[in-house]
Formats: structure tokens, sequence, C-alpha cells
């Protein structure tokens, strides 16, 4: 099952995007309020459909890779897991 822009949203996930021309390596965050306004809370988010609509703010390249960040558990503190740096 894929995300949707609501998904990441409601989940806390946050997006970032990085181009991948070697002269650029742009770096942006998107937000995911815009995205919502701009492609309906609906609007898939894996990277086969997100990515043609976006453009590298920077050199305009559409050459771009989509970060996920997930959303930090600062509220279970787990002692027990010595490997827990996913
Ligand atoms: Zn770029």
């Amino acid at each position: 099952m894929g995300w949707t822009v609501q998904k990441m949203i409601d989940e806390g996930y946050s997006l970032g995007a990085g181009c991948n021309k070697p002269q650029c390596f742009h770096f942006g965050r998107i937000d995911l309020g815009v995205l919502k306004a701009k492609l309906g809370p609906e609007h898939s988010t894996m990277a086969p459909d997100l990515v043609p609509k976006l453009r590298c703010r920077k050199c305009g390249g559409k050459d771009v890779g989509l970060i996920l960040h997930p959303p930090a558990h600062r509220d279970f503190p787990s002692p027990g897991r010595p490997n827990a740096n996913g």
C-alpha cells in the first residue's frame, strides 16, 4: 500500500527533495501543506508518482530524489534497545 500526502501529515512524516545534478545538489524541504493544496490530500507520495511533479528550484532540473524523514519518537525512550539508530 502506498503513501498519500494526507497520510504523511497524519503520521508526522516530513519530506525533502534533493537534486541529483552533480553541479547543483540543491536540497530543499517539501512543505506537505503546500503539496496537499496543490495536488490534493489523496495524491501519492511514492517516488514514481511524486517525482514527476517536482522540479529543482535552483537549476530547474527534473532529476530529483525524495528523502523521507520519519517522525521522531521522542516520547518513547527505550533503554533496552541497543541498536535503535535507524
Ligand atoms: Zn538542481
